[in-house]
């Protein structure tokens, strides 16, 4: 379990996170869902560790982790943009990471080979990413940050440059791979919509605090305030 306990973040005056506070649990599906500018990229990279609080813990498993370099927390990431290597094949993207920590060679084929099997995309795994669509490349991406086995895997807005038909079906199929890895994924996103269909629960933000937690329907049927109703209500 992750526990968030009044992180503050400020850049100059102004206040980004106040006081944040939000116990995840170990194996949920949780999003953070606002409007833009709403504090969700910086939560998410405080529990990261790309970004530093100015105040408050972040513990994982009843360990401190605030100020643990983020490759020593064993945290999975996908971003918006895949950041994936043009010069590389789909194969060769995906094994980086292991190769680099020096892994066994067996064990790279094997961990390799396993998560594009999960993906459904050992087919194309001789690929460069340009041979391949967005939903594709947002596929590798999705297997670049399962591939360490991580305990807890941040997406921050990963379906954002799809269209509306692939991301659908990149819903049900981050869905699917939640399931199946029985892991805590973190997902960011502003579309109230994705998140009502994605989310075991919900954290709703707005100017750096949470106004609402809770699962979609707690959210949807009895909204705790006029803006989270208008939010939630809000069609896309
Ligand atoms: P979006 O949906 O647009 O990605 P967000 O909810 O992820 O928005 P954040 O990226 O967390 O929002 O940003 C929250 C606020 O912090 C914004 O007002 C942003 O301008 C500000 N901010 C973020 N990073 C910095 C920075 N490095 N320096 C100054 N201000 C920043
Ligand atoms: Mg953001």
């Amino acid at each position: 379990a992750i526990r968030v306990s009044d992180i503050v973040k400020r850049y100059g005056d102004l206040t980004v996170l106040d006081r944040v506070s939000l116990d995840i649990n170990a194996g949920e599906f949780i999003t953070l869902l606002g409007a833009s500018g709403s504090g969700k990229s910086t939560l998410l990279n405080i529990i990261s560790g790309f970004n530093k609080p100015d105040a408050g813990l972040l513990e994982v498993d009843g360990e401190d982790f605030t100020r643990r370099p983020p490759h020593k927390r064993g945290l999975g990431m996908v971003f918006q943009h895949y950041a994936l290597f043009p010069h590389m094949s789909v194969w060769d993207n995906v094994a980086f990471g292991l190769r680099r920590q020096r892994r066994p060679k067996a064990e790279v084929q094997q961990r390799v080979g396993d998560v594009l099997r999960m993906i459904q995309m050992d087919h194309l795994a001789d690929r460069k990413p340009d041979q391949l669509s967005g939903g594709q490349q947002q596929r590798v991406a999705l297997a670049r940050g399962i591939v360490f086995e991580p305990r807890v895997l941040l997406m921050d807005e990963p379906l954002g440059a799809l269209d509306k038909l692939l991301r659908e079906e990149m819903q049900l199929e981050i869905r699917r791979i939640h399931q199946e890895l029985g892991i805590t994924f973190i997902f960011v996103t502003h579309d109230q919509h994705e998140a009502l269909t994605m989310s075991d629960r919900i954290a709703l933000l707005k100017h750096g605090k949470i106004v609402q937690l809770g699962t979609p329907k707690e959210l949807y049927d009895s909204p705790n305030s006029r803006y989270v109703a208008e939010f939630i209500g809000e069609s896309n």
